[in-house]
């Protein structure tokens, strides 16, 4: 054993015995000083120094010592709190009266646990067996027989102290490493923290900025919908078309952004309910039909006889990714057919999983382009957005909406031979499988008591109150609502609009939510408690937040419907059709 392995400050040694001569023993074999191994001999029979041979220095060893069990151990116990720990004890075993050797030694273990200990014996209370039971089978445990052999002694001192040592260096290095690794793995943790809030921060900022361009872009084509009624010349009607239609693509964007924002920002929540898929199905066919102009295509709905039509699921998500890929289907096919294809492919207790797929006859998608079309702002021919326009937001978001409703988007094509998108998603089916009389229920309240005309007004013009805090959003509703004919009465906040509730009989209030002073879900409850006929006036939501959850607030609130902004003459039309139960024709108000 070489000095390096010794400490600077030496080893602790703890000497447990009754008989204060074996301390002084002790002390004389492990003093510090330069001997031969004969001088040791010599030292411990109390003789004098034997011979002249080269002496070598032994490590230094501090000791301290108790005359019994119990003492010994309340010395460790005030060495560790002192954070001087023991790097070895020598323990008597039989030590009259109070802890004998065996429990001593268990003492000292319990308060550490490494602690190597040398058991002195020339007697025993017990056989080797009976230690061995009691302590185990360990190396931290050796017998040593009395009378002691110097060199024995001081063999075992300093193996065993310098293994505890080296054991210790080792646990410390492993510590460190340990703590190493912990902080770098909080490090990493904070790191991804921080970018994930900055990720969300970005995300947020670019939903309430797409939020807050809808407020404008409303005004621009509310009033480019009036221009367009306001009988022009016909080269001044093709501007205002076309300004009509960029405003649309741009509200097309903003919302695919919002969608996108939002969906990156956690912010984006399903919203489930009853619903009649298969209606839900016709009518997107129906209004995508539309928009495949002269092109000879036929665009089919395949719906399997046998599924369900009545589930419960995220209608406006199904629709927005099913709208999605079929008008991707139309715009890249210029003959041939688009079919969206339905099936019901396994149902268990009650839930059903479907099978959704649009197939078409379009130019199809090269192999290499078939993962990265998922990818946001992605299409697989650059050329393709000068031809056919978008944004490649499409997918990203559709594979991120049928991803949160528990299924997984795939796509398989051959360049010049079409493509198909299909996905599956589980749909819990409502309670009476296939009965569609329950659909319409489910679907859309349609307005019940509604008088056919109004007595409050001799013209039979419907008496629109208007409550908005945007002079724009005022302006625009207000033109149009002129324009189909109603007469229209304006307020500034929900406070105003309660106020004229009282003094005047309305066909119809059109609410927006937000506005300061008393916002619409406030008036809208507040309305609800009015005495009289006032009470049930249909009231409609108007609304930049065009979020699912949305409407539900807004009917939590007692409003009857909800209309997203910007709205179009045509839409406003419908509503106001639908809950004044009159027919409206938009007037030319030009001359
Ligand atoms: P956008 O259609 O607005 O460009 P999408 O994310 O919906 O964005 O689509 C990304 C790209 O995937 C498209 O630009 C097109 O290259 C390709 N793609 C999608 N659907 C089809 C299809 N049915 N046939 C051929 N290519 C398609």
């Amino acid at each position: 054993m070489t000095a390096q392995h010794t400490k600077a400050t030496g080893f602790r040694i703890l000497v447990i015995d009754d008989n204060a001569d074996i301390h002084m023993d002790f002390r004389k074999i492990l003093t510090p000083v330069k001997q031969t191994p004969t001088d040791l001999e010599a030292l411990f029979l109390g003789e004098a120094p034997r011979s002249d041979h080269p002496s070598v220095e032994i490590p230094h060893f501090e000791l301290a010592a108790a005359d019994q069990g119990l003492a010994g151990v309340e010395m460790l116990q005030a060495a560790m709190e002192a954070g001087a720990r023991f790097d070895l004890a020598f323990v008597d075993m039989r030590m009259p009266p109070g802890l004998d050797g065996v429990d001593t030694i268990e003492r000292l273990w319990e308060l550490d646990s490494g602690l190597p200990v040398v058991i002195c014996t020339a007697y025993s209370d017990y056989s080797g067996t009976e230690i061995f039971e009691r302590l185990g089978v360990s190396d931290r445990l050796q017998i040593l027989k009395k009378p002691f052999d110097p060199v024995e002694v001081q063999h075992l001192a300093l193996s065993l102290a310098t293994r505890r040592s080296l054991e210790d260096q080792a646990s410390l290095r492993t510590e460190e490493l340990e703590r190493r690794v912990e902080q770098r793995t909080l490090d990493l943790h904070e790191a991804k923290d921080k970018a994930e809030a900055a990720s969300r921060l970005k995300s947020e900022f670019l939903a309430n900025m797409s939020h807050e361009i809808r407020t404008p872009l409303h005004g621009v084509m509310g009033m480019l919908e009036l221009l367009k009624e306001s009988g022009l010349a016909p080269q001044q009607q093709e501007y205002a078309d076309v300004s009509l239609s960029s405003a649309r693509s741009l509200l097309a964007l903003i919302n695919d952004i919002l969608d996108y924002s939002k969906i990156e920002a956690s912010q984006l929540q399903l919203d489930e309910h009853p619903f009649c898929l298969r209606r839900m199905a016709e009518e997107l066919i129906t209004i995508s039909a539309a928009q495949k102009g002269d092109r000879s295509v036929d665009v089919v709905l395949d719906y399997c006889d046998t599924a369900p039509s009545l589930v419960v699921g995220d209608s406006l998500r199904i629709r927005q990714v099913l709208t999605n890929l079929v008008s991707n289907a139309l715009k890249f096919t210029q003959s041939g057919e688009v079919v969206l294809d339905i099936n019901a492919v396994a149902c268990h207790d009650n839930i059903s999983t479907f099978r959704f797929a649009v197939r078409d006859t379009g130019i199809g998608i090269p192999e290499d382009k078939l993962s990265v079309i998922f990818g946001k702002f992605a299409q697989a021919d650059s050329s393709t957005t000068r031809q056919y326009g978008g944004t490649g937001l499409g997918l990203a978001i559709s594979q991120q909406l049928i991803h949160m409703m528990g299924g997984r988007i795939h796509v398989c094509s051959e360049p010049g031979r079409g493509a198909e998108f299909s996905f599956h998603l589980q749909l819990p089916v409502c309670c009476d499988l296939r009965d569609e009389s329950h659909a319409d229920l489910l679907t859309s309240a349609p307005p019940q008591g509604l008088p056919s005309g109004d007595p409050t007004n001799p013209d039979d013009r419907p008496v629109v109150l208007l409550a908005d805090d945007n002079e724009v959003n005022r302006v625009v509703a207000g033109e149009t609502l002129k324009l189909l004919g109603c007469e229209v009465v304006m307020a500034v906040d929900g406070r105003q609009a309660l106020e004229l509730m009282s003094q005047q009989a309305f066909s119809i209030v059109l609410m927006d939510c937000q506005m300061p002073v008393m916002d619409g879900y406030e008036a809208t409850q507040s309305i609800r408690q009015l005495a009289g006929p006032a009470r049930s006036v249909p009231v409609i939501a108007l609304t930049a937040h065009a979020m699912a959850g949305d409407r539900d607030k807004c009917l939590e609130a007692g409003m009857n419907d909800y209309l997203a902004k910007p709205f179009t003459l045509e839409t406003l039309q419908k509503k106001l059709e639908r809950w004044t139960g009159r027919s409206l024709t938009p007037e030319t108000t030009g001359s």
